[in-house]
């Protein structure tokens, strides 16, 4: 199937590692220009290198409005249109109800939520002239609830509202929005928080159990690969949709 991505130029927040640096990678395999958002110095500009200079690397730790947009100024001032954007980057950052502030819940939405709005918003104008996509990453945590992390679910339940939002609001532009569920997906992220446990490696068998398809983790390409389609014109009557690439975990019979 030929995605028809080849001189795409696709913002990616969080792009260097993880699930986002596997989008990237991803990008870069299809012949498409990735912009990476991602403070990541190695990573980043291993990726760069990998696409022999055909992608950018942005090292900030999006936080703020303006930051967003320099990031379409820069991407704008180097490739001169932007076809699609992938609002990837954030954090199980464990503000909590009872362990937690309203400052840091406030904070939790700025690392999570602000620069998904922020991103989407200043390459608008740019997405409007290519007819672009839009891909937000949310979580399974968004319509299962996790316990102890009220920032981070509240972004990512925002997501999924913003990704039936913008779908509605974007219609007459033929700019499709779609979001993505991953649930268990062994990321570094997901490294540093399975050795928060006593017993890292017992927990994370336990988990795998959990998982219907293949009793395993979902890879980072698993997401990329669904990331990536919805980017193509090959997704093209799809908008407006919440899909779960999870290996049947929110879902499935739990008895399974
Ligand atoms: P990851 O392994 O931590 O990778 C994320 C990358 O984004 C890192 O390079 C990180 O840099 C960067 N980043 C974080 N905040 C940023 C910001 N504000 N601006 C720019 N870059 C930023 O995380 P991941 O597991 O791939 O997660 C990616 C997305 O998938 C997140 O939205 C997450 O909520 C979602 N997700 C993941 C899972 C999972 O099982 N892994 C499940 C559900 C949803 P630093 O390392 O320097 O912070």
């Amino acid at each position: 199937m030929n995605l028809n991505l080849e001189g795409k130029v696709i913002l990616v927040s969080g792009g260097a590692k993880g699930i986002g640096g596997a989008i990237s990678k991803g990008l870069i395999e299809e012949g498409a220009f990735p912009v990476i958002i991602d403070p990541s110095e190695k990573e980043g500009k291993a990726l760069v290198d990998l696409a022999e200079g055909k992608a950018l690397h942005l090292p900030f730790r999006l936080f703020s409005a303006d930051q967003a947009k320099e990031v379409v100024d820069h991407t704008m001032n180097r490739f001169g249109k932007i076809d699609g954007l992938v609002n990837n980057a954030g954090a199980n950052d464990g503000v909590g109800l009872e362990k937690g502030s309203p400052e840091a819940f406030a904070q939790s939405l700025a690392n999570n939520l602000f620069h998904y709005y922020h991103l989407a918003h200043f390459s608008l104008p740019y997405l409007k002239k290519s007819k672009g996509a839009i891909v937000n990453i949310s979580s399974k945590t968004a319509v299962t609830g996790q316990g102890g992390t009220s920032g981070y679910v509240a972004a990512k339940g925002a997501q999924l509202a913003l990704t039936r939002e913008w779908a509605v609001e974007l219609l007459p532009y033929q700019i499709r929005v779609n979001a993505i569920l991953p649930a268990e997906v062994y990321t570094p992220m997901y490294e540093s928080w399975i050795r928060s446990f006593p017993n890292p490696h017992e927990k994370l068998e336990e988990i795998n159990q959990k998982i219907p398809l293949g009793k395993r983790m979902t890879t980072s390409e698993e997401i990329a690969a669904m990331a990536i389609f919805l980017l193509s014109d090959k997704a093209s009557h799809i908008t407006g949709q919440h899909l779960y690439v999870d290996g049947g975990y929110t879902h499935l019979d739990r008895s399974l």
